[in-house]
């Protein structure tokens, strides 16, 4: 079969490979589609840094179940499943309370927990093995549209679902970019909330997908942005913040938007950061603010991904690419030519 590795620094190949055995715990899935992620470049860009290379790429997948382990119920050949981007020990602390994205097991301080295709293999590839109990089957989902689910759908709702007692009807929520994160956030967010959502991006491309899937106020991302946000709210300031770049202009920008007991997410990995002032200095944060470093998403958050989807209430905008165009389709990313999200179709 074919499968998209990182073979080195800045270096992805297309590669023929054998078809991966199953254990008895394993499911084989015939991936239907998988979706590119911003973090994708970011590890491309991390060069030697990177320790896991030899893998196949891709950490938003979905298929179709091939064949099952000696040990598996509940899984029939043909059954459309989307693939969980957290693969946790499902038995520790953390994960025991419902909060598998920060395993305490295949996780730490300084790395994530287990990902497939950021180490073990991922979904860029005909076949993939994934235990059982990482997938969750989408019904009548189409398999190729719900891949990015896994990630673009479960980061933004797991940002939301820890925001909420701030998105009450008349608050306001403020989206920073509306790429493959942020316009499946801006969906959630008008499925399941009653906030105002303001749009920031700065791409008109962007926000004309801001403006059709129903953001109530589009901005620009310039200088300009901040105090707009700040007379739309009466100087106040937004109740909720994603930022889904992270870039220094934007980490800022979140930092001047945030109210008082506002709720701040940061979700982008652009590198920006900012400075924290206990005192009443012009850099602190409003009194209150409540801020997190939002990783992935549990699986109670990838199930309320897929009930939306089925609700058709949140619906991918999804670019495809032949699996052997990857490269263009990685290309395209990087330039901002992908409106939505991609997906490389096997
Ligand atoms: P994407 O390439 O699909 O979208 C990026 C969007 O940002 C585009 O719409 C672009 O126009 C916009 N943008 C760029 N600079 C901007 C600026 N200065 N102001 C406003 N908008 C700007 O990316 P994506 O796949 O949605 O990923 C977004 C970020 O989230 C990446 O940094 C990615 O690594 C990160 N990410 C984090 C997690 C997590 O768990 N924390 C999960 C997935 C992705
Ligand atoms: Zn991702
Ligand atoms: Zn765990």
């Amino acid at each position: 079969m074919q499968a998209v590795k990182l073979v080195g620094p800045h270096t992805m190949e297309l590669q023929d490979v054998a078809v991966p055995e199953l254990g008895p715990d394993d499911v084989l899935v015939k991936v239907a589609g998988a979706g590119l992620c911003h973090s994708d470049l970011h590890v491309l860009h991390m060069g030697e840094e990177w320790p896991f290379f030899g893998g196949t790429v891709g950490h938003e997948g979905a298929g179709w179940v091939e064949s099952t382990g000696s040990d598996v119920d509940g899984f029939e050949k043909g059954d459309a499943v989307l693939v969980s981007v957290v693969w946790a020990c499902g038995h520790c602390r953390a994960c025991v309370e419902g909060r598998d994205n920060a395993c305490e097991v295949n996780g730490s301080r300084a790395m994530f927990p287990t990902t497939p295709g950021l180490g073990p293999d991922g979904a860029m590839a005909e076949y993939m093995v994934v235990k059982a109990r990482h997938l969750d089957k989408i019904g009548d989902l189409d398999p190729v549209a719900a891949a990015p689910l896994a990630d673009a759908g479960v980061t933004p709702m797991h940002a939301i679902n820890s925001a909420r007692d701030r998105l009450t009807p008349g608050s306001t929520a403020v989206v920073i970019a509306v790429g493959g994160l942020g316009h499946m956030g801006l969906q959630i967010l008008k499925a399941t909330t009653g906030a105002r959502i303001v749009a920031i991006d700065n791409d008109e491309t962007k926000l004309e997908l801001a403006r059709e899937l129903g953001a109530d106020v589009v901005l620009k991302s310039d200088s300009e942005a901040a105090q707009k946000v700040l007379d739309l709210t009466n100087g106040y300031g937004a109740d909720a913040v994603f930022d889904f770049v992270g870039v220094q202009p934007t980490v800022t920008l979140a930092t001047q938007i945030i109210a008082p007991e506002g709720a701040l997410r940061f979700v982008g990995l652009g590198g920006g950061s900012f400075t924290y002032a206990s005192d009443s200095s012009t850099e602190t944060l409003p009194w209150g603010v409540n801020v997190q470093r939002s990783y992935g998403g549990t699986r109670a958050d990838q199930l309320q991904v897929i009930a939306l989807a089925q609700q058709g209430k949140l619906e991918v905008e999804v670019k495809r690419y032949p699996l052997a165009d990857f490269q263009q389709a990685f290309d395209d990313l990087e330039a901002g030519k992908v409106t939505g999200r991609a997906v490389l179709v096997p």
